[in-house]
């Protein structure tokens, strides 16, 4: 994997050039593809670190290749931008329930626009600097290193925003985190999105680790506020 190579889907010229233009100014390398199925083409052959997919292309949609990419055991754990039209809230829904890990709402300024690939890759920078290796509650383990989470022996298929906030939480057992302070931390201060945003990613989170989401035993939610990773005992 290129350590800062961007795979860019886009078909409209101008912002496939103003993208590339100014990310690779801040030193990042970007390949643009104007179609998904060119994409996952060239995803045989190189890897990129990340992932940016606007969503109305000419072929599969933005959301049909963040589909894919999950389901596919070299492309899974590359963290997914997409880019969805303004006000289409079902969009950002959709994208983050597919697996992305961040949206950026069209038109963007690019300083916004760059500010949130930084973003991400200073969180996946200091995820490598990690020092702690496994944590386990429960019959959840979690891999830092490899970045993987078991619930008893089964390996279990996070996004990357996912695994973040479980490991932000897991890492602040007993306390509570608010929403905003979930946001500020994953995705970053310099981002404008609302908390419901974390709110679908803890449903989702809860659906994979706890038995019964709808009564969390890891993950409590603390009303008003935010969550909180449980520091009681978990039976197996
Ligand atoms: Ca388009």
């Amino acid at each position: 994997m290129s350590e800062k190579m961007i795979f860019f889907v886009e078909d409209e010229k101008h912002i496939q050039e103003l993208v590339k233009f100014n990310l690779e100014e801040k030193g990042y390398k970007v390949r643009v593809f104007e179609d998904g199925e060119s994409l996952l083409k060239e995803c045989k052959h190189a890897l990129p670190s990340l992932f940016i997919l606007d969503v109305m292309l000419p072929g599969i949609d933005g959301f049909e290749i963040c589909r894919r990419i999950r389901q596919d055991n070299h492309l899974k754990k590359i963290p997914v931008i997409i880019l969805t039209a303004k006000g289409e809230e079902f969009d950002k829904v959709l994208g983050l329930e597919l697996g992305a890990d961040d949206y950026i709402t069209k038109p963007f300024s690019i300083r916004e626009f760059v500010a949130r690939v930084r973003a991400m890759y200073r969180r996946a920078d200091s995820n490598e600097n990690n020092e702690i290796e496994v944590i386990r509650a429960g019959n959840i383990k979690i891999d830092f290193l490899k970045r993987e989470v078991f619930k008893d022996d089964k390996c279990l298929e996070l996004s990357y925003k996912e695994f973040e906030i479980l490991k932000l939480l897991i890492l602040n057992k007993g306390k509570v985190l608010s929403r905003d302070t979930l946001l500020e931390k994953i995705w970053g201060f310099d981002y404008f999105g609302e908390t419901r945003t974390v709110d679908v990613h803890i449903r989702y989170l809860r659906q994979k680790i706890e038995d019964n989401d709808n009564q969390p035993v890891y993950i409590e939610t603390v009303r008003g506020i935010g969550y909180r990773f449980t520091d009681k005992e978990v039976d197996n």
